[in-house]
């Protein structure tokens, strides 16, 4: 489910280039991936989860054949939304995201009886000072490597796929590993990544941290 193009802009970050330059992202990766992977079967759905009307009915019409929900908004609404709706369906969520600057970022494993999105800002320890037992990833308050484009209303990400596909790759080792060992993936996790010591780029080096309930988040009742 998406409703973005593929433009020279982006291309940076993504799978496929000047080939798919123009066209809808799910329609181009739908594309590839039954050209190159047969009996493999894609539904590629455009929509774009915010907009005043439809969530609800498209959300539920999707998630009522998935298996397992794999969220790459990097917006904490959209997470917010779809934790619920997992939670209610007793579905698992893999929610993943870097930072601005690109100096970290996470995968987030979250099973519906263990610690949720909500849960997971409680836990969080922020730069700004709020306490928590799980750290942001490094780069989370830093928005200074943002650009606007011209005639572009919002700032833009300049991060690569070279950095991102350390999240991308955990992200997919992540859900092969929850739908072929659920037994293993009862407890909610934050696999957290630093790539970079704010000096130099560094190593990605990763951290794992438990992800309960929280005992003020509205997911206990
Ligand atoms: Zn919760």
């Amino acid at each position: 489910m998406d409703d973005d193009v593929v433009e020279p802009g982006n291309a940076i970050r993504w799978e496929l280039g000047a080939s798919s330059w123009g066209t809808k992202k799910q329609d181009a990766l739908k594309r590839f991936i039954e050209r190159e992977y047969p009996w493999t079967s894609v539904l590629a759905v455009p929509h774009r989860i915010g907009l005043p009307t439809g969530d609800t009915d498209r959300l539920n019409e999707l998630l009522d054949s998935v298996d397992l929900v794999v969220d790459a908004s990097a917006a904490p609404g959209v997470t917010y939304l779809l934790g619920d709706i997992c939670r209610e369906r007793g579905l698992s969520l893999i929610s993943v995201f870097a930072s601005p600057n690109l100096h970290g970022g996470a995968v987030v494993f979250h099973h519906p009886e263990s610690g949720c999105p909500v849960c997971m800002a409680h836990a969080n320890e922020t730069p700004e000072g709020k306490s928590g037992h799980i750290p942001y990833p490094n780069g989370m308050n830093d928005e200074s490597t943002l650009v606007q484009p011209p005639g572009c209303s919002e700032l833009t990400f300049t991060g690569a796929s070279f950095d991102l596909k350390e999240l991308s790759l955990e992200t997919v080792r992540m859900a092969v590993d929850v739908l072929s060992s659920p037994d293993d993936w009862t407890v909610s996790e934050v696999r957290t990544v630093n790539l970079h010591n704010v000096k130099r780029r560094m190593p990605p080096s990763w951290r794992i941290d438990p992800l309960e309930r929280h005992s003020d988040c509205g997911c206990r009742s």
